[in-house]
Parts: C-alpha cells; structure tokens; sequence
C-alpha cells in the first residue's frame, strides 16, 4: 500500500467539480489580478476566523514581513520569536531590518515558552511574533498579557493553524495583527503561492493593504515606498471553495490524531499534548523518541514517509547571530519526527504507519 506524507491529489478528487469551476469562472472573466473574488476571500475569510479585516499577499513569509512594516518596526529594533519555527518566522523580521531574538519552546507543546519572554526583554524589544506550531495554538493568555504590560506588539504567526483556536477564540485574532500562509501543503492550501494579514485594527489593516499595493492610498495616490505582494484571482477562488470544506478537513486531521494517540498510546514515544480548551489542527502529527534517527530509517525501508519539521533550530540554522543555548529546541531536533496527517489517510494506511511503529520497538 502506498502512504504519501501528504495526498493533495486526494483532496483535489473530492471536490473536482467545484474547483473546476471556479478556476474556469476566472478565466472566463481574465480576472487573474484583483478583483471580486480576491475581495470575496478576504470577506470569507475574516468572517470565518471572526475578525475584521483580512488583507490577501503573496505568500506566509510576506504576511510577516508586511505586518512588521505596517506596525513600524525596523532598524535597531528586536522581535522575539520562538527559537523552533520555519526559518520565515526569524527571516521576516531580518528583512524588515530588525533583529530576532530566540526564545525557547515549551517541552509539552512545543510554542513559544511564555516564561522565556522576559528574560529576553530589551530598551528595543517592540514585539513578538507567537507561532502557532504545528496547528496548535501557542498560550495566547499569558502572551497577551505579557505584551500588555510590556507595550509590545503582537504579531500571530498562524501558517500552520488556520482554524485552531483556544476556548473558541480562533488563532489569529488575539493579537495585533496575524499572518497566513496559503502554500499548497498548509491545512488551507491554494494550488500556488498565498498569504494574507489579518486584523482587528482598521488602521493596521488599511496600513497592510497600502504596503502591499506600492504604497497607494487609492490608484496613483502614493503615500509611502510600498511594494508588491498580491493574492491572484485563481488562488482566492481556489481558496473560497476550500475554505468551505476547512471545518470538516480539520475533524478529518483530528480523528487521524486521536487514532494515532490510541495505536501508539503504549509505546515509549512522546505524542502531542494539547492543553485543555485548546484545539490542535495537527497541520502536523509529530512525535518524539530518542531513537528517532533508527525509527526514521526503519519506516522509510517498509515505505512509510516521515519528516523533520526542522532539522535545525533557528540559531544553530547559521544564518542569524549566534544565540543560546536552547536546550528545548535541540533536545526536539534531535527527537521529532513527522508521521503522515490528513483527511484523506484512510484507516488501512494509518493502522499500516502505526504497526511498522509497534515493530520498530518490539525489534
Ligand atoms: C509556511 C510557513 C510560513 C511561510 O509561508 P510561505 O507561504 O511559505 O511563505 C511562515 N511561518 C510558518 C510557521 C510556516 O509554517
């Protein structure tokens, strides 16, 4: 039986004719740039997190990039940030011209450590940037009161947590601004690049927006140096068509998760904690054991596809100042590993991932 990490083919069968119809409307219309259905999106979208305004991009990367501009964050300035996270995260903040500053990770849940904050605080500390790791959402409560007292902005990461949210808040409405990425794999994928920004804060959004669209306030009316990262018209109507299907797909991701925790309950694994009034959307399932490098090998030779989401934590990565030690976020490097998570992962292939687990530690 073959089991890919991910099957975006699958998804793409399941709902064929919808996709198919919508790609066809834009091409009829030529409306590949702007438009409706780009403003239909962000509609849809800012409806379905319950936040007010949400502003499409190029991509997640962008989002973070943009949302730091338009908060007016740059030079000289810090930001932190978890120091496990996809390198985006910390590569935003460098190319706004600040600097990131790592904080480690919780051993439980693997976001960014509240009680690391405050020992990383600086006269030019201005923000953090939370990610919500992994499709669970980071502790937004004592994060935003921190930043409270603190003055600092918040900026939500929330590329793998679309729909995730925390005593039904949903992530990405906590802070001041939040950022999403819409990269084919993301739980909420477009069939190319995408991203958005969003925000509570008209003023932030429309900030956003005039950074993205080459600083114009309205067409030939600019009032700063702005730039250019848009959302397609293919993409947004890609993306309207799935996002209708966004609640059923992450009950889909939390049923594989919840049989993985049964079938693999007994074995000396770590398996993902979830805090209780948190919902996890298991953009990935990962696990953790001290002989991960042996268990990788041994299900890659019965073919079963397993990750590192990453192999490196960001300041042992080369690119940034040197910092740390982290001993969280390298103890993780070390020991997680990635098992395939998706709606369509049918019982035979998941119980097929799960067996070839039991081998490996009954060997
Ligand atoms: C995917 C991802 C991004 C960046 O998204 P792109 O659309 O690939 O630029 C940012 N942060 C995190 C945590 C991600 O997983």
């Amino acid at each position: 039986m073959s089991i890919p990490f991910v099957d975006l083919g699958a998804q793409y069968q399941s709902i064929k004719k919808e996709i198919d119809q919508a790609i066809s409307g834009v091409l009829q219309d030529s409306a590949f740039i702007g438009g409706k259905r780009v403003a239909a999106f962000e509609e849809e979208f800012a409806a379905y997190l319950g936040a007010s305004h949400c502003v499409g991009c190029a991509n997640g990367t962008d989002a973070i990039e943009i949302a730091l501009e338009a908060l007016g964050i740059g030079e000289g300035d810090e930001v932190l940030v978890p120091a496990y996270t996809w390198i985006s995260t910390a590569n935003s903040v460098c190319r706004v011209g600040a600097k990131p500053i790592f904080v480690d990770v919780d051993p439980d849940f693997y976001t960014i450590d509240p009680n690391g904050l405050k020992a990383k605080i600086t006269s030019a500390t201005k923000a953090i940037i939370p990610v919500h790791f992994y499709g669970l959402p980071a502790d937004m409560r004592s994060i935003m009161t921190f930043a409270q007292e603190h003055k600092l902005f918040v900026i939500e990461d929330c590329a793998q947590a679309h729909g995730a949210s925390i005593e039904g808040k949903k992530a990405g409405t906590f802070g001041d601004v939040s950022t999403f990425s819409f990269y084919p794999g993301k739980n909420l994928g477009a069939y190319g690049d995408g991203g958005a920004m969003v925000s509570n804060d008209e003023t932030i959004a429309a900030r956003c927006r005039m950074i993205a669209r080459q600083g114009q306030r309205k067409k030939h009316d600019h009032v700063m140096v702005g730039r250019n990262s848009r959302l397609d018209g293919l993409q947004a109507a890609i993306l309207s068509v799935k996002l209708k299907y966004l609640d059923q797909w992450i009950a889909g991701r939390q049923q594989v998760a919840n049989t993985y925790n049964e079938l693999l309950s007994d074995l000396p694994l770590s398996l993902p904690q979830v805090p209780e009034s948190f919902a996890h959307v298991y953009h990935l399932y990962v696990i953790q054991t001290d002989r991960r490098d042996d268990l990788k090998a041994y299900l890659g030779e019965r073919g079963i596809p397993s990750l590192l989401h990453y192999p490196k934590p960001l300041h042992q990565v080369g690119v940034f100042d040197p910092q740390g030690p982290f001993t969280v976020s390298e103890s993780m490097s070390q020991n997680i590993l990635s098992l395939p998570v998706y709606p369509e992962l049918t019982n035979a292939q998941q119980n097929e991932v799960a067996e070839a687990i039991r081998s490996f530690f009954k060997d």
